[in-house]
């Protein structure tokens, strides 16, 4: 299987910094990016800002041409019409989206999102251009009793449904339990997991699919643990959470050295 996967570290802001925060936010990041003292990033970065910042930072990185993908933290599942509140995958597309967050646990728990939902949703962003970046995780409960793959295994298959396998998805694998916590998965089930999610990948999408695929973990990474987690071969980048908005902290992640 050939494996030339380029690592994506991806922030998900949630819902902290406004659209004058985002600005300076990703201003900063371009010049860390950017700082000859470093050694360049092997990385793409991609930031995950809320829906009212997306306009300020379009303008910002068509602007001045900055090397940092951007997305939605969410889309509807519908194209357009009477659904109040909700912010269509054409008008993500609009504004030079790249990717979209679907499926994060913190929209399972808090918004009652279900398989079929994120099914629906993984669906939308396809018809729109955008690669979804689609979240599974088991929690601590999950993880009792069933192991840590089988929740995030079953999760993907039914995420998977009616994709289509040419177009670019990402899978993020975030246990429920690591998220916020401080307290992150090791590499090696972080490792575990991902594999299992490539396999089902392959069994579902193709060899060719399951091999270009980006999987990306979550929960609690951090300066001090990224490298572990790209050293495993089936984890292809992280998308980062609280350590995302401290400007100091995200360069140095994106920066990770094996
Ligand atoms: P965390 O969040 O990095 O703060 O644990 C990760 C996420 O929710 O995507």
């Amino acid at each position: 299987m050939a494996v030339n996967r380029v690592p994506l570290i991806a922030g998900n802001w949630k819902m902290n910094l406004d659209h004058l925060q985002a600005i300076a936010f990703v201003q900063k990041l371009a010049w860390s990016l950017a700082d000859a003292k470093h050694a360049s990033a092997d990385a793409e970065v991609a930031v995950f800002p809320p829906f009212t910042d997306l306009r300020s930072v379009q303008t910002l990185v068509a602007a001045d041409s900055l090397p940092i993908a951007y997305g939605a933290q969410d889309l509807s599942a519908h194209d357009s019409g009477a659904y109040t509140g909700e912010v269509s995958g054409a008008f993500l597309a609009q504004l030079d989206c790249a990717y979209v967050i679907i499926g994060h646990s913190e929209r399972r728990t808090l918004h009652g999102e279900t398989d079929a939902d994120v099914n629906a949703k993984v669906l939308a962003a396809q018809r729109h251009g955008l690669v979804p970046v689609l979240c599974v995780g088991e929690t601590a409960e999950d993880l009792e009793q069933h192991g840590a793959s089988a929740v995030p295994v079953a999760q993907l298959r039914a995420a998977l449904e009616g994709v289509d396998a040419a177009k670019e998805i990402v899978v993020a694998y975030e246990p429920v339990w690591a998220i916020g916590s401080g307290q992150a998965a090791t590499p090696e089930q972080a490792e575990q997991v991902a594999a299992a999610l490539r396999g089902v990948l392959a069994e579902l999408l193709g060899d060719d699919a399951a091999a270009r695929t980006r999987i990306l973990y979550g929960g609690s990474v951090k300066a001090a643990n990224i490298a572990a987690f790209m050293r495993e071969p089936n984890v292809d980048g992280a998308l980062v959470g609280g350590a995302s908005l401290d400007i100091d902290e995200f360069s140095a992640i994106v920066r990770f050295k094996k």
